[in-house]
């Protein structure tokens, strides 16, 4: 991201932001409530053009490229509220997820086209595998619903991997987890990222960024106050700063 920014009427979401998430490692994104750590996920998925700035994926100016064609170019997303569709089997929730994301929109995938048949059996297999890679590969039958929180948070992430990411963005994956919960989401992102996967999380859970994150990027109004492994950013005087003065 160089110089990245939008505007909504004359507030700063995110301003002048420039900052890199290495390959193969993970990045958390942190700040106080309303620092613009959900609108910079927003921006990097497609679903936000930036009122200035950049942004460039594995070489390529991905900045007004389309959500389906940022999805196609391997970023995919989480969201802070998955919708689940509760009567549906796991397996179907994950491919339906899958194609909302990777088509240009929800009719499309509803309606299913001559194409979309076709390529139903593919995306049955990197569903199913989706769902192995998060732990559910044996509740892939049960409806969506019948599932714990914890696994329909899964199921969440088996929607982004669906679509075989390079780059998975995690908006407050452990939010309402309580602590095994959150220990084995830890065990979960590390596990992908021993895969080959690039990880930013956006999480309040400092026990999850601190143990977690190879590198952790501070935002504050909108704007990087900080950047750094979790040592140094945690004795930072303005990320002290701004936690305590709000
Ligand atoms: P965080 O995720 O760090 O809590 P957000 O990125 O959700 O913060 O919000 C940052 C700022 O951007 C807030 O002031 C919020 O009101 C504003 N904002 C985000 N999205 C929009 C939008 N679509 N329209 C107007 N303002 C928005
Ligand atoms: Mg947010």
């Amino acid at each position: 991201m160089d110089g990245l920014g939008i505007r909504f009427g004359g507030n700063h979401a995110v301003r002048d932001v420039s900052a890199a998430l290495p390959a193969g490692q993970i990045t958390a994104i942190i700040g106080p409530n309303g620092a613009g750590k959900s609108t910079f996920f927003n921006l990097i998925s497609g679903f936000y053009v930036p009122t200035s700035g950049r942004i460039r994926f594995q070489g390529e100016d991905i900045t007004r490229l389309k959500t389906h064609q940022v999805v196609g170019r391997g970023i995919a997303r989480t969201f802070q509220t998955t919708t689940i569709y509760k009567e549906l089997s796991v397996l179907d929730g994950v491919m339906i997820g899958h194609r909302v994301r990777t088509r240009a929109g929800l009719l499309d995938a509803l309606l299913r086209t001559g194409r979309e048949r076709r390529d139903e059996e593919g995306s049955r297999d990197g569903a199913m595998a989706a769902l192995a890679r998060v732990g559910l590969a044996d509740q892939a039958a049960r409806p969506a619903g019948a599932l714990t929180q914890e696994g329909q948070k899964r199921v969440g992430i088996a929607m982004a991997l669906a679509s075989n990411p390079k780059l998975l963005l995690l908006d407050e994956p452990a939010a309402g987890m309580n602590p095994e919960e959150t220990v084995r989401l830890m065990a979960l992102i590390r596990d992908l990222v021993s895969g080959g996967l690039t990880v930013a999380l956006v999480e309040h859970k400092m026990s999850l960024v601190m143990g977690l994150a190879d590198h952790i990027l501070v935002l504050h109004h909108g704007q990087k106050i900080a950047q750094g492994t979790p040592a140094q950013v945690s004795r930072d005087p303005a990320v002290i700063e701004a936690y305590l003065g709000g």
